[in-house]
């Protein structure tokens, strides 16, 4: 199960022509803001404070890239449904998103969603952008130490009810650990995957 104790921020695109050269393997990160994602990233990878790069002014409506190891990647997507983006964000977005479900190397989608809130409304943009790219994609149910036992249980059984085959799912929390090996082995694995171009 591997950490990624080199992990660094490499560079943000505000369009697709900065991002990074298509080659190697990249798998993407989604969510609400406020939603846990910074937190999932760092206790995934190991690397604390290291999403908080994607924090700092300016890069919070950014695609933010760090790199792993050479050739390998995450990008971490702009935290959604909060403050409302301007227009002119929001034109510049969407070529955007899609031109990253174009990237060869883009191997899977993490979503993090509140397990207290579940998937909401705005999550199903993504999800649907996920799957008409055939992007495969895996739920981190976030906070889950926040739920009692079987409150855990229920969320999880309505996030598989609502996302069906669509995606994996499973509870997930950085404050007592549950998910975090799951996550990783689901990362290493879209990681290793190598394209025969
Ligand atoms: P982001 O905006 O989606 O990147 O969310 P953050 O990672 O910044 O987290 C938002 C808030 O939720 C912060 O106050 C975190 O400390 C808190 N948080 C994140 N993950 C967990 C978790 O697993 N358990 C608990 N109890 N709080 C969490």
């Amino acid at each position: 199960m591997s950490l990624y104790p080199s992990a660094d921020f490499l560079t943000s695109a505000a369009q697709s022509s900065q991002f990074p050269e298509d080659s190697g393997a990249e798998v993407a990160f989604a969510g609400r803001s406020n939603s846990g994602k910074s937190s999932a990233i760092n206790a995934i990878l190991g690397r604390r404070g290291l999403a908080r790069s994607s924090k700092t002014p300016g890069r919070t409506r950014l695609l933010n890239f760090f790199q792993l190891v050479p050739g390998r990647r995450i990008v971490d997507l702009p935290g959604y449904g909060y403050a409302a983006a301007s227009a002119a964000e929001k034109a510049t977005w969407a070529p955007m998103i899609d031109a990253l479900a174009q990237r060869q190397c883009l191997r899977g989608l993490f979503v993090v969603i509140d397990s207290r809130r579940g998937v909401m409304e705005g999550d199903w943009g993504l999800l649907e952008w996920a799957e008409s790219a055939r992007l495969p994609v895996h739920v981190l149910l976030s906070k889950s130490d926040k739920l009692k036992r079987a409150e855990a249980r229920e969320a999880l059984k309505a996030a598989k009810a609502a996302l069906s085959v669509r995606a994996g799912v499973h509870l997930f929390s950085v404050e007592d650990g549950t998910g975090i090996d799951e996550a990783r082995a689901k990362m290493d694995e879209w990681l290793a995957q190598t394209v025969v171009a």
